[in-house]
C-alpha cells in the first residue's frame, strides 16, 4: 500500500489520461497517472504522430516523383523505408519524452505497470517488480481502445498487419490489401500509394470514410482512384487466404464473389473501447452493451460518484483531442466549477492526399433534423495559392441555418484542409453567422481564402469563381 493518499489517480497515459493529470497538476492537486505501456498512449506512440510523420514521409518522395513539373530535374529518387520508419521512431521518443518532462513539471507522479480496481478508492497496479496499492479520492479512466477485427476465416492470419505492426515493416510491400476504407484505413492507403505501392481497399459500406459529408468522401474517392488506389465499396470480406507468400482476399460485391491478392494485409475495420484488466465489475462501473464503452454523463461522470470516464473508452468521438479535451472538463468538474462537454464542434481531420476535414454537421445530417439550410461552396483550382502549390484538387463547403445564417457546419477535401478547418470550427463553436466569415479580410494569397470566398458564394457569389 502507498503511503501517499492521492486526490486524483488517473488510468492510462494517452492524450486523455496524460492531459487530465497535467491539468490537475496545474491545479496544485496530488496527482498520479498510471501506465502500463508507454505514455503518450496510442496517438503518439502507434497512431496521430507516427502515421503523420509516415504521411510526411510519403509527401516529399510523392513531391519529388513530380519534381519535374514545378521545373526541377531529380533522378533515381528512392525510398529507404528503414530510414522513413528510424525517423517515425525519432519524432515519437522526442515526444514522448516532452510529454514526460511536461508531467514531472507540473508535479504529476508516474507508476508504471497495470492499474486495477481494488474498490472505489483503491487500484493494484502490477509491473514485473510486484504489486503496489494506490489509494485516491477520485479516479479518472483513460484506457482508450483497440483495433476491432472481423469474425472470418483467415482473419488472424500471420502476417496480416494492424494499424500498429503497419507502422513498423521492415520493408515495403509491392501491393497491400486494406481492408477497411474509414480514417485510418484511407491514410494508410495514401501512405503507401505514395511510396509507390499498389493499394487496394476493399469498403463495407457504398461510401468511403463513413460520416463524412457524403459529396466530400465521393471527392475523396476519385482522388484515390486517380492516384490508381483500386476502391471497391459494398465489399463484405468474407475469408482471406495465404498461398505461395501471397495473401487472397474473398470477398462478396454485388452477391459476385471476387478475389484480390496481395503481398500484405493491412486490417482497419475500426476501433472499441478498451478497459480488459481493469476490474470494472468490482466496483460496478457500467459499461454499454453493443461496444462495451463506459457510460458517462455529460459532465463525464460514470454512475459511482468518483469515478469519471474520458477518451477512446466513453466511445463518444475516438480523437485525440475528444479525449483531452474531455480530460480538461472532467478534472475542473471535480476540483472546480462544473461544466458539460460539448460535442456540436468537434473537428476531424483526415491525412490523405488531398486531406479531408469536417465540423459540425454535415449536409446529410442537417437534412435529417429536419434544418432548413443553404450551402456555399468553392473550388480549391480557383485559388492562386493552391495553383502555384501545383494542387487543384478539393473544395470548400459551408452549411449554414437558413433563417439565423449561422454556420452549423463545414467540409473540406483539399490541400491544408485539415489547418483550414479551425477558422470553421470556430465558427460553429461560437455560432458565428456567415456574414463574420465573408466580413473577414483573408490574406492573399493564402489557401484560406477558399473560406472567405465559399462564405461569399453563400451570400449570393464567390468573386473568383463562377459555376459555367
Ligand atoms: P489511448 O491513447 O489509447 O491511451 C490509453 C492508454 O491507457 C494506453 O497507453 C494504454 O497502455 C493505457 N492503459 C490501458 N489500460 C490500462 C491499465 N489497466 N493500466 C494502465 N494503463 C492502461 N486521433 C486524432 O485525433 N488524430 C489523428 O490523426 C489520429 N490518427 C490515428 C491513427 C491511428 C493509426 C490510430 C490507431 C488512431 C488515431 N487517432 C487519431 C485516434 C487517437 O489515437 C485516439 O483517439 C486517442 O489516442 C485516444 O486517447 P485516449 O487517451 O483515450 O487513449
Amino acid at each position: 500500500m502507498s503511503e501517499k493518499k492521492y486526490e486524483l489517480a488517473v488510468v492510462g497515459g494517452g492524450p486523455g489520461g496524460y492531459v487530465a493529470a497535467i491539468k490537475a497538476g496545474q491545479m496544485g492537486k496530488d496527482v498520479l497517472l498510471i501506465e502500463k505501456e508507454a505514455i503518450g498512449g496510442t496517438c503518439l506512440n502507434w497512431g496521430c504522430i507516427p502515421t503523420k510523420a509516415f504521411v510526411r514521409s510519403a509527401e516529399v518522395f510523392a513531391d519529388i516523383k513530380d519534381a519535374s513539373s514545378f521545373g526541377i530535374n531529380v533522378d533515381g529518387a528512392e525510398v529507404d523505408f528503414p530510414k522513413v520508419v528510424a525517423r517515425k521512431d525519432k519524432i515519437v521518443s522526442r515526444l514522448v519524452k516532452g510529454v514526460e518532462h511536461l508531467l514531472e513539471a507540473n508535479n504529476v507522479d508516474t507508476a508504471e505497470g497495470e492499474a486495477s480496481f481494488v474498490d472505489k478508492n483503491h487500484l493494484s497496479v502490477k509491473n514485473s517488480d510486484g504489486e503496489k496499492i494506490i489509494e485516491a479520492e477520485n479516479i479518472i479512466i483513460a484506457t482508450g481502445s483497440q483495433a476491432s477485427n472481423l469474425p472470418i476465416p483467415g482473419a488472424d492470419l500471420d502476417g496480416i498487419l494492424d494499424s500498429r505492426t503497419a507502422l513498423s515493416m521492415e520493408e515495403l510491400p509491392d501491393s497491400l490489401i486494406v481492408v477497411g476504407g474509414g480514417i485510418i484505413g484511407m491514410e494508410f492507403a495514401f501512405i503507401f500509394n505514395n511510396f509507390g505501392v499498389d493499394v487496394t481497399v476493399l469498403e463495407y459500406l457504398d461510401q468511403l470514410v463513413t460520416g463524412v459529408d457524403t459529396e466530400i468522401a465521393e471527392e475523396l474517392n476519385k482522388s484515390a482512384r486517380r492516384r490508381r488506389i483500386t476502391v471497391k465499396t459494398g465489399a463484405e470480406v468474407e475469408e482471406i487466404k495465404k498461398s505461395d507468400g501471397e495473401y487472397e482476399v474473398i470477398f462478396s460485391q454485388k452477391d459476385k464473389k471476387k478475389m484480390v491478392s496481395g503481398e500484405r494485409v493491412l486490417m482497419a475495420v475500426g476501433r472499441k473501447p478498451y478497459h480488459k484488466g481493469l476490474n470494472l465489475d468490482k466496483v460496478g462501473v457500467e459499461t454499454e452493451e453493443r461496444r462495451g464503452g463506459i457510460i458517462v454523463d455529460d459532465y463525464l461522470r460514470t454512475n459511482i460518484d468518483n469515478i469519471y470516464a474520458i477518451g477512446d473508452v466513453t466511445d463518444k468521438i475516438l480523437l485525440a483531442h475528444v479525449a483531452s479535451h474531455q480530460g480538461i472538463i472532467a478534472v475542473e468538474n471535480i476540483f472546480a466549477e462544473k461544466h458539460k462537454m460539448n460535442y456540436d464542434a468537434v473537428p476531424g481531420a483526415i491525412f490523405t492526399s488531398p486531406e479531408v476535414a469536417t465540423v459540425g454537421l454535415s449536409e446529410e445530417e442537417a437534412a435529417e433534423k429536419g434544418i432548413d439550410y443553404k450551402v456555399g461552396r468553392f473550388p480549391f483550382a480557383a485559388s492562386g495559392k493552391v495553383m502555384a502549390m501545383g494542387e487543384r484538387e478539393g473544395k470548400v463547403k459551408i452549411i449554414a441555418e437558413k433563417n439565423t445564417e449561422k454556420v452549423i457546419g463545414a467540409a473540406i477535401i483539399g490541400i491544408e484542409a485539415t489547418d483550414l478547418i479551425a477558422e470553421l470550427t470556430l465558427a460553429v463553436n461560437s455560432g458565428l453567422k456567415i456574414e463574420a466569415l465573408a466580413e473577414t479580410i483573408h490574406a492573399h494569397p493564402t489557401t484560406a481564402e477558399v473560406i472567405h470566398e465559399a462564405a461569399l458564394d453563400m451570400l449570393g457569389g464567390a468573386i473568383h469563381y463562377k459555376a459555367r
